[in-house]
């Protein structure tokens, strides 16, 4: 092989990109990963001669979202070729072997590349009759996952399901699906939670382990800080509507029309932990709440269960002057609203301050055992 042959450089070179959207996107890179500037130059060494890395991508109780958003890009970008640089050497959906043929794929890389290889999980993992709801070449998933997983430099937990069992372990569910974290506790594991997981958070999670030899900062529940460790509603572009008390409260109403605050449709924005604002989907066009709809919270544990029913609003974080309305902005009310608007924010900024104090006091970059315990807990989100 020719020195820098297989490198992103020369991938990079390859496809025709410039070397300033290179530097472009490594900047921007560096801003996902909440690092200063002066990270982009040293991201763009790091990158320049990035090797292949081996990837198993297993999929259990899944719809194949989250590929998806790996697929989703319609030209290539730099950031599809550094996910280009993840040799993914088996993916059901993707792959051209079929039978045995795969499994032998899958069984290789794991001989070949001991502890060196990044396993990626999409889709629960059942767990109930011995994991019969879910078996593939005629070996039940969780086998497959303990094999991949516990064998593996670290495995990315991709989208809600593989990170606490989504929907299929739901309330009621009979396949008694759980995440990754519950199958290998103590391995290193990422979870990029969402329903699907924003492929953004994905790239610059390898772009962080191509540049710096480790995985990002998590928190308790194995999600990498830079991504969740910020309230969704400080976010929100709809915020200012917010905190003017304009709401909408009706589909298609005139504060629909306007853009105001989702908040009395049932928007979980106040109780979740997201960068979808600033990300964004599909190139960085829009998230649900710019088109239109409320935040699911779809990144917060067991969300399926602890954020439903969907379009009821959330009862009153203490707070929040979620009860005043534009018309009572007026002139008479300036001072108390101002008083309302304080107290939001410092309880807000509070809140936040100890999501992330707490988390800070427990993460660690995940090069070690990171991922945390399971999420076993009632499931309830992790706001005071
Ligand atoms: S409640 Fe929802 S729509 Fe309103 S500001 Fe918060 S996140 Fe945005």
């Amino acid at each position: 092989m020719e020195p820098g042959e297989g490198t992103l450089g020369r991938l990079l070179v390859a496809h025709h990109v410039s070397r300033r959207a290179f530097l472009r996107f490594c900047s921007a890179m560096a801003a996902a990963l909440a690092l200063p500037p002066m990270y982009a130059p040293r991201i763009a060494r790091a990158l320049d001669v990035a090797q292949r890395v081996p990837v198993i991508w297993l999929e259990g109780q899944d719809c194949a979202g989250n590929t998806e958003g790996f697929l989703r890009a319609s030209h290539p970008t730099v950031a599809d070729l550094v996910l280009e640089i993840l040799s993914v050497d088996y993916h059901e959906t993707l792959m051209a072997p079929a039978g045995t043929a795969a499994e032998r794929s899958r069984s290789d890389t794991v001989g070949a590349f001991p502890g060196a290889y990044i396993a990626v999980v999409e889709g629960g993992i059942p767990v109930a009759e011995g994991g019969v709801y879910c078996a593939i070449g005629g070996r039940s998933f969780r086998s497959i996952v303990e094999e991949v997983c516990g064998g593996a430099l670290a495995t990315i937990a991709v989208g809600t399901c593989a990170y606490d069992g989504g929907l299929p372990g739901a309330n009621g569910g009979p396949t008694e699906a759980v995440g990754v974290s519950a199958i290998v506790p103590g391995k290193t594991i990422i979870n990029l939670p969402g329903c699907p997981m924003n492929v953004q958070n994905l790239t610059a999670t390898i772009v962080h382990y191509l540049t710096f030899g480790t995985f990002p900062a998590v928190d308790s529940r194995g999600r990498p800080t830079f991504a969740y460790g910020q309230l969704l509603h400080d976010q929100c572009e709809r915020r200012a509507h917010f905190d003017a008390g304009e709401y909408v409260l009706g589909w298609g109403d005139e504060g629909h029309r306007k853009g105001w605050c989702l908040y009395k449709m049932g928007c979980k924005g106040p109780e979740t932990f997201a960068n979808c604002p600033t990300v964004r989907f599909n190139d960085r066009t829009s998230w649900p709440v710019k088109a239109g709809h409320g935040c699911v919270g779809c990144t917060m544990p067991r969300f399926w269960d602890q954020m439903s029913p969907f379009y009821r609003r959330l009862s009153n974080p203490p707070g929040f002057a979620v009860d005043v309305t534009a018309d009572e902005v007026g002139l008479a009310f300036v001072g108390a609203v101002t008083g309302l608007t304080v107290i939001h924010g410092a309880a807000s900024y509070a809140r936040a301050r100890r999501a992330r104090a707490s988390d800070e006091a427990i993460s660690r970059p995940a090069g070690g055992p990171a991922g945390g315990p399971p999420p076993s807990g009632d499931g309830r989100p992790e706001v005071a």
